[in-house]
């Protein structure tokens, strides 16, 4: 028999969940700011996971991620603990907003809080206290910051076996290396022994369905991965690229301010020397006009959405790639598209 979720005023015992609104800080009129939260305890025993969304408020494809997989899933053969957190950040959300309009502090810069501390370190540290530290592993979905977006991908400490296993299981094609800025609910949370990987996917402001069904198949994968889930596989990607730390990656700056035009977007595979954007001035004038080449071979994992710069403003996020993966990649990129020109075919444009 599995044991009782529990957290301060509540338990969830096995075979039962519970939609929870945990109160993790008071509104300058005093009323409660509460957190929505599912725990869905299964019957068996297992590990414990969360699932976490919005630590930004106004990224909200994750928060979809986690409302079908608590809401829409069969979870009657559970073996293990669920915990859903699809808004973290309750003020930012309800101002579409990064930050916590208090002050504009980072929530996710804010793990693990502390009691007695600022107003974001204590809503940090009522969150983790309460649905991060009883957790096994966990799972933080975010998207990129407004303005851009980026591809699918995994961030995550590699260099940790346990925190790996996680990020491998979640069948992302790219998974970058690294711990991760100090506070992040991902760092902390995997200091503490509870591994944890960052989720990225598009752009703020956006329910985007196919990135949405993609993050639900690595959401499927990890359940498989760690048990809790044992009638479903892990799932291969196909194809898989880790960027280690030492690996070439690079955020592309404008060294002028205009207006850009993208050439490629997000996902795209870029040759080395390929045009990927040209900043124009107002008048488009020929000798202004400056064109940004890739400095090396490699896909376009985020990319500038808000066709205007300043200069030092990131144009896009290039990874580089191994001539395995790249072979990979290609061969995937010509089924792909020998299957949606038939599709195509027979349904007209695609829409997204
Ligand atoms: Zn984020």
């Amino acid at each position: 028999m599995n044991d009782a979720f529990t957290y301060n005023g509540g338990r969830v015992d096995p075979g039962e969940s519970a939609n929870i609104r945990y109160g993790i800080s008071e509104t300058y009129l005093g009323d409660p700011v509460r957190i929505p939260v599912t725990v869905i305890n299964g019957e068996r025993p297992g590990p414990t996971v969360f699932l976490s969304a919005a630590a930004h408020g106004d990224e909200l494809n994750g928060i979809e991620v986690v409302r079908e997989v608590a809401h829409d899933w069969d979870h009657s053969v559970l073996h293990g603990t669920l915990v859903c957190l699809p808004v973290m950040n309750v003020p930012g959300f309800l101002a579409q907003e990064r930050y916590l309009p208090i002050y504009d502090r980072d929530l996710n810069r804010s793990f693990p809080g502390r009691e007695g501390s600022t107003s974001a370190r204590r809503m940090a540290n009522q969150i983790y206290t309460n649905f991060i530290e009883p957790c096994d592993l966990g799972v933080d979905f975010h998207t990129s910051t407004r303005g851009r977006t980026n591809m699918l991908h995994v961030r995550a400490n590699m260099e940790r076996d346990d925190v790996a296993r996680l990020a491998r299981a979640f069948s992302s094609n790219v998974i970058i290396s690294g711990e991760g800025p100090a506070g992040t609910l991902r760092h902390e949370a995997t200091e503490n022994e509870i591994p944890t990987i960052t989720v990225e996917m598009g752009e703020a402001h956006r329910f985007q369905r196919r990135l949405i069904d993609r993050a639900l198949t690595g959401v499927a994968s990890v359940l498989a991965e760690f048990g809790l889930h044992r009638d479903s596989s892990v799932h291969w990607p196909g194809w898989r690229t880790v960027i280690d730390t030492d690996d070439e990656k690079t955020w592309l700056r404008a060294d002028a301010g205009g207006i850009v035009d993208m050439k490629r977007g997000r996902g795209a595979l870029v040759e080395a020397g390929e045009v990927i954007c040209t900043i124009t001035n107002p008048f488009k004038e020929e000798e202004d006009i400056v064109t940004v080449e890739a400095p090396f071979t490699g896909l376009i994992v985020g990319v500038l959405e808000n066709p205007v710069v300043y200069p030092g403003n990131p144009l896009c996020h290039l990874v580089g790639l191994s001539s395995d993966t790249l072979t990979a990649l290609e061969r995937e990129r010509t089924t792909e598209t020998s299957r949606s020109d038939l599709r195509r075919k027979a349904n007209g444009p695609d829409r997204e």
